[in-house]
């Protein structure tokens, strides 16, 4: 699936009016989005390639020989250079031939030590560098009909996963027996890979948002907080779940509701033209006035697409206006340090007249 070829044209356009004549991208999702080559990057240090999109004309493909096949069969209408040494050889071999005086690198997944490098290239080769922020990342905010439908897809499977996972949690098993679980399931499903680190947390440990799973073992009434992900043909899907094995306490129920009512009222909120800090605002006027608003530290919510986390944002600080086709977690939550924490977290895409919702909104219980 290849996003790419209008996509590249934006790049271009981009490039034209910032009159650059070059883009180096770095950014796995973005190099995806734009060539529709898949491979991932393990780490910054281990890049699979870049893209070196000149203002016109063919856009290259630079990258190692561990990749030139799949670069060939993923990549059309690129160039494919294989390197020996790395991004700075490639360049000073190609930058000279197709005229470059100006050259963008994408400052938000470049290395200190690759930029320097390159600014000693730019010394000897005579062109301006220019550190560029969000220039691929904003045309990826809004999705394309075939990106949305991937998205679908990937939140289904995740839904599935779940359902499969939630009739074999038992007493006694242990926050990573559980995690483990999750993630096994997701590439028996068929999953490319989880999105992040599967959460499972129980009892107390569920007041740390990103608890780290351990050998805590479950026990009878104690709280269960699930927080997953799966990647499917490159898209991300992100949901959290929090319910009780057995009967919940009054008090467990009455933080889910209030948290329920979060979620509801901010989904009912997103349509376009609305802020995220908008939207944010009404979950959390809601937690406050059931006094809960200290315990609701992180933002509402983000996007989601090639990348787990994502733009748009959904907190006090995401001030511009959401548009039709973007995809957004609503996900609030209450974590109180010496009792534990719920949080709910679906998925929807904005539309101009409301969003769609993309989970099946289960809470297990009747509220
Ligand atoms: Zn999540
Ligand atoms: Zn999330």
């Amino acid at each position: 699936m290849n996003s790419g070829y209008h996509a590249l044209a934006g790049v271009q356009a981009i490039l034209r009016e910032r009159q650059l004549d070059a883009l180096i991208v770095s950014q796995p999702e973005n190099r995806r989005y734009l060539s529709g080559y898949t491979a991932p990057d393990h780490g910054i240090q281990e890049s699979s390639g870049f893209l070196l999109i000149p203002q016109d004309g063919e856009p290259w493909l630079l990258t190692d020989s561990r990749f030139t096949l799949q670069a060939e069969a993923e990549a059309i209408g690129y160039h494919l250079h294989v390197y020996r040494r790395g991004l700075l050889e490639a360049l000073e071999h190609l930058l000279p031939q197709l005229d470059v005086q100006s050259i963008g690198f994408e400052a938000d997944y470049f290395l200190f030590s690759t930029h320097a490098r390159l600014l000693g290239l730019a010394e000897k080769l005579g062109f301006r560098l220019e550190a560029i922020s969000n220039l691929v990342e904003d045309l990826r905010v809004v999705k394309t009909t075939d990106e949305l439908e991937l998205i679908r897809q990937s939140t289904q499977l995740n839904e599935r996963v779940f359902t499969h996972v939630y009739s074999q949690i038992s007493l006694g098993q242990t926050e990573r027996e559980l995690a483990r679980l999750i993630e096994n399931t997701m590439l028996d499903f068929g999953a490319d890979r989880p999105s992040f680190d599967t959460i499972a947390a129980f009892g107390e440990n569920a007041a740390k948002p990103h608890a780290v799973p351990s050998e805590r073992r479950l026990k009878a009434g104690e709280t269960v907080l699930v927080d997953m992900g799966l990647v499917l043909n490159g898209y991300c899907s992100d949901m959290s779940r929090t319910f009780v094995l057995g009967e919940p306490d009054a008090i467990f129920l009455e933080r889910l509701r209030l948290v329920r009512a979060a979620q509801q009222a901010a989904i009912s909120t997103i349509r376009a033209g609305v802020t995220g800090a908008a939207v944010d605002q009404v979950a959390r006027d809601v937690l406050r006035e059931g006094g809960y608003g200290e315990a609701f530290g992180h933002g509402l919510g983000h996007g989601v697409g090639l990348a787990v986390h994502e733009a748009p944002r959904l907190s006090p600080h995401a001030h511009t206006p959401l548009a039709a086709g973007m995809v957004v977690t609503v996900e609030p939550g209450l974590y109180l340090a010496d009792w534990g924490g719920i949080r709910l977290e679906n998925m929807v895409i904005v539309t101009e007249e409301g969003s769609e919702l993309l989970n099946q909104d289960t809470t297990f219980l009747d509220l």
